[in-house]
């Protein structure tokens, strides 16, 4: 069962115009790291905004500089969802070898992401700052992506020793040599590079980003909405046509493959000899002895 919007620790839900649900993540001191308690309460704020018959657009946004640092790898919360939480219904999170694994990522990352990424009324990602890694999915989710002149944009997947980030949407944001070059340099895309690609609708002055995100959720909130939900779920389709969703499950096939060999080799999920000291130690914190196969 989701929590009850008002009990939401993490992440604020608002209704800063009519039709309009605004869901802001609201870690800035962590630069709103993404753990197993703000994906839920996410889960929680998207199914009440399209559960909700007055709400017709919905805008993810996030306090603070930054949008996203993505997965909350040195989290102290718990790292499985309960089964009252847990929104698929895969389960074995606490299972022996690589089962647990596999199954919270496909659980709370891939299909997670899925499952927003197809939530039926038109949703609008606000990206200010940095936008990195599991950043990227959640900007990606949605349908459409306003961004800050100062909005950065990150994967450093190769740098982890695995392949991107699980919810394998690059190809398709970038185009495929774009895709390429990003992942294989781990480099930052900055907005104006993020918009020739197509990857984002509008760069904005940083100012001026909630105010003109809102007003183009206020556009198209005056639309009928069955229409909007019918043209979104059209448009998708011809995304999953072009063969999107399997891509994306092979991806994930060798994204595990990577988690494993790091795991094999290093004790972790992936690679920390390239990682920066503060994600280093937070990622060695949960170092186990490599099995000896
Ligand atoms: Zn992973």
């Amino acid at each position: 069962m989701s929590k009850a919007i008002q009990e939401l620790s993490q992440v604020r839900y608002e209704i800063p115009a009519p039709k309009v649900a605004r869901i802001v993540m609201n870690r800035p001191a962590q630069r709103n790291a993404q753990g197993t308690v703000m994906t839920y309460e996410l889960d929680a704020a998207f199914k009440h905004a399209c559960h909700d018959d007055e709400i017709s657009v919905i805008i993810l946004a996030a306090d603070g500089p930054h949008f996203s640092s993505g997965h909350d790898l040195g989290s102290s919360e718990p790292l499985m969802p309960t089964i009252e939480e847990s929104a698929g219904l895969w389960g074995q999170y606490e299972a022996p070898g690589w089962e647990s694994r596999y199954s919270r990522e496909k659980e709370v990352y891939l299909d997670m992401t899925e499952r927003w990424r197809n939530a039926p009324k038109p949703t609008i990602a606000q990206v200010q700052g940095a936008c990195i890694m599991g950043g990227c999915m959640l900007a990606w989710a949605c349908d459409l992506i306003v961004c800050s002149d100062d909005a950065r944009f990150r994967d450093m997947g190769v740098d982890m020793g695995a392949p991107g980030v699980e919810f394998f949407a690059h190809p398709w944001e970038l185009g495929i040599r774009r895709a390429k070059e990003w992942l294989f340099t781990c480099e930052w895309l900055k907005a104006e590079g993020a918009h020739q690609r197509g990857m984002v609708n509008h760069v904005v002055p940083a100012h001026m980003l909630p105010a003109f995100t809102l007003d183009l959720a206020e556009r198209i909130a005056a639309k009928d909405l069955f229409a909007l939900k019918l043209t979104k779920e059209a448009v998708n389709a011809a995304q999953d046509a072009m063969g999107r969703r399997d891509a994306m499950q092979r991806a994930f096939a060798l994204h595990q493959v990577a988690h494993l060999h790091n795991m094999m080799r290093f004790g972790t999920v992936i690679n920390p000899s390239q990682l920066q000291p503060n994600l280093k130690a937070g990622v060695e914190a949960r170092r186990v002895e490599p099995a000896k196969a």
